[in-house]
């Protein structure tokens, strides 16, 4: 439910104005006394506001005691009591307050011997707003003990204590050679899928006659005794998704070239995604049962991209192969082996396992289940575990040949089932010893990131790019370039190679191409925390949604200089961003309605452009905006849409406003966000 501010205000004891003068300083957007504050914030408002004891006299200047006439409504003994009580123990020299990270407001208040709401209290003074429950995170925790009087001692937290074991090393003795893991890549219709079915069907060891492989995600072949695990999802997509979520899974990347197409821009993609990850690349020139083909040409074509092959005077493994006939295939598994022991991959069967979700779903009857590949340690039928926001006691494991198995070494694949939920496939998991802590951390995981909001880790953008290179936080400013033509991709490579000499921080590109930016540029750039430069492209719709999620920084020009021009005043700290907002559509309301649920409903006419859900809005009545927020819900004949275009009739709900009228006018709008120029 929200609330208006003139209302909240009598609430509270202050005046309108009072009331929007604070919030104000909260940063918290109300126009007038008409504004509605959601239920959230004016829970904040209220714990933070309410109790006003006379005892503080270090109020600031301009709140007045509440008017006289204000009627003593129920029991507000409370001020009282809390002058009655002594200030914190602030004068104290700085004792140091040991808590563990992180924790809510209610137990911070606990620990500082201080009534929650005082604590809130305190809290909005220095600008931070938090409700009773919300957990803080270590920054805040620092300023609010400073202010207390108290520095701080971060006593080790349940993931912590969860994880100590892990973090002890490997004795040198322990550790024994593990098998490799391998991700094929290439270009589309290269063959890639058509090379692991064929490893599969003809190297998986079954232990009976007749057994069938099972896809889960992932398989072990042994040659000549030694093993291979290949992931069994191909393509660099699935690989620098993994990546994006912290999983770094291959040990090997396979580039499959087809012989009679040779190098295409996926190939190339390709090659720079592995390279991102520092992951070594064996080649495997495909097809090459087919008549007609030039293998030459096509080594020529991997030495230009510093892919050179031995025979050519290079380091690049390069093998011949047909997933049709199978020509080649064993000395591919073979190189794989040769370069795994180069590598010297080892891990410990000795220790509790970790490992990674390759896979992840949720199965009708097994409840969620998950492909896991143990990169260390030694997993067990039974053992307890946490894995990304969930938690397991694993109730069954399966391996690759759909066997039930008990134990799984280090470079295994197996499927688990037992998770209290489906994670995401990248995510770490640790085995660990107490199963109610294990519960536990789940809950507060979850608990966090619903408080939090879906919100992931920003990426690096050029309007804190100056603040993060002060900060020491990045040494060189990764960027991924497209272009519409080869030629303008070059010249603007150049560019950038030109402004790279003269500044401290180092300019990479880590993958560049023609066309438009996809989600495979924006997995890249979130993977490795690069900005996206595009040169008279787009970004295709698919990789919107993608960027957004990612909060990777995309960047589109028409001239070159411009795109340079920004990068130079990022790296100096000049570029501040500036808002555009761009028109999408407008409606007119034509009458309002009553949901059940969802609330008032304005039944509009689209006059121009489209409403979309989620995008910026604002009302506009008698030509002045009356309010500005978002459309929460679009809908067409009750059908919950996306967005509805011109000439149709839709329902719209904007948010924290139930103030439509018939013949209002609702503008729709997107901010875009400006670079600077010089
Ligand atoms: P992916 O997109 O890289 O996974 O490629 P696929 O494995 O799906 O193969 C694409 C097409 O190429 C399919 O029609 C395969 O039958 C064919 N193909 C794959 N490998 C070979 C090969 O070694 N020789 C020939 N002649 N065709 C192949």
């Amino acid at each position: 439910m929200s609330i208006r501010v003139h209302a909240l205000a009598k609430e509270l004891k202050l005046s309108s104005k009072e009331l929007l003068a604070k919030l104000k300083q909260f940063k918290i957007k109300a126009k007038g006394h008409m504004s509605a504050l959601d239920e959230q914030t004016a829970k904040i408002l209220r714990e933070g506001l309410k109790a006003k004891p006379k005892a503080e006299a270090k109020t600031p200047k301009t709140s007045k005691p509440p008017k006289a006439k204000a009627k003593p409504k129920k029991a507000e003994a409370k001020p009282k009591k809390a002058k009655a009580k002594p200030e914190e123990v602030t004068e104290e020299k700085a004792k140091s307050l040991r808590v563990k990270i992180p924790l809510t407001v209610k137990e911070l208040a606990i620990k500082l011997e201080t009534k929650p709401s005082e604590l809130i209290k305190r809290m909005m003074g220095m600008k931070v707003m938090a409700t009773i429950n919300q957990l803080l995170d270590e920054e805040t925790i620092k300023g609010i003990v400073k202010e207390f009087g108290f520095s701080l001692e971060r006593l080790p937290n349940l993931e912590d204590e969860l994880l100590e074991v892990h973090q002890q090393e490997d004795a040198p003795k322990e550790l024994s050679a593990r098998a490799p893991v391998v991700t094929m890549m290439g270009h589309v219709d290269h063959g890639k899928t058509s090379l692991l079915d064929l490893i599969r069907k003809t190297k998986v060891a079954y232990r009976e006659v007749g057994g069938i492989t099972q896809h889960i995600g992932a398989y072990e072949v042994t040659v000549e005794g030694k093993k291979i695990t290949f992931l069994d999802t191909p393509g660099h997509e699935a690989f620098t998704a993994m990546r994006a979520r912290g999983a770094d899974t291959t040990d090997i990347v396979v580039l499959v070239v087809a012989a009679d197409d040779g190098m295409m821009p996926q190939t190339i993609e390709a090659i720079d995604h592995a390279r991102a990850a520092g992951v070594p690349i064996v080649v495997a020139i495909n097809k090459c049962d087919l008549p007609n083909i030039n293998i030459a040409k096509v080594k020529a074509q991997l030495s230009q991209h510093n892919l050179v092959p031995e025979d050519m005077g290079g380091e690049t493994i390069v093998v011949n192969v047909s997933a049709k006939t199978g020509q080649g295939i064993d000395n591919l598994l073979e190189m794989l082996l040769l370069e795994a022991e180069m590598l010297e991959l080892k891990a410990n069967p000795h220790r509790p396992a970790k490992g990674v979700v390759i896979e992840s779903k949720l199965s009708r009857g097994t409840g969620p289940t998950a492909t896991i590949l143990v990169q260390n340690g030694s997993l067990t039928l039974g053992d307890i575990l946490i894995c990304g926001d969930y938690y397991a006691r694993i109730k069954s494991m399966v391996n690759d040949r759909g066997e039930p198995v008990k134990e799984v070494a280090p470079a295994n694949p197996v499927e688990i089932s037992g998770l209290s939920g489906v994670p995401e496939a990248g995510e770490a998991f640790y085995v660990v010893k107490d199963e109610k802590k294990a519960r536990d951390f789940s809950f507060r995981r979850l608990e966090e990131k619903r408080l939090k909001g879906k919100a992931s880790i920003a990426h690096i953008s050029l309007e804190d790019l100056y603040q993060q290179i002060k900060e020491g936080k990045i040494k060189e400013l990764k960027i991924i370039v497209k272009a519409d033509v080869q030629g303008s991709l070059e010249a603007l490579l150049t560019a950038l190679q030109k402004l790279t000499s003269k500044d401290v921080v180092a300019i990479k590109v880590i993958h560049s191409g023609v066309g438009n930016v996809n989600a495979s540029d924006i997995m890249l750039a979130a993977a490795s925390n690069a900005i996206v430069l595009g040169f008279h492209v787009s970004t295709e719709s698919q990789a919107k949604p993608v960027a957004e999620k990612e909060k990777v920084d995309i960047r589109l020009y028409n001239i070159i200089y411009e795109a340079t021009a920004d990068i130079k005043s990022a790296l100096e700290g000049m570029l501040e961003p500036h808002l555009k907002e761009v028109f999408l559509g407008k409606a007119q309301v034509r009458q309002m309605f009553k949901i059940t649920k969802v609330g008032s409903v304005a039944g509009c006419m689209v006059l121009a452009g489209k409403m979309i859900k989620e995008a910026h809005c604002r009302v506009v009545r008698d030509n002045e905006e009356v309010f500005k927020g978002k459309i929460s819900s679009l809908r067409r004949f009750k059908e919950d849409v996306k967005e509805v275009s011109a000439g149709n009739e839709c329902g719209i709900v904007i948010n924290n406003f139930k103030n439509t009228r018939s013949a209002d006018i609702i503008e729709c709008f997107e901010i875009e966000k400006i670079a600077r120029r010089l």
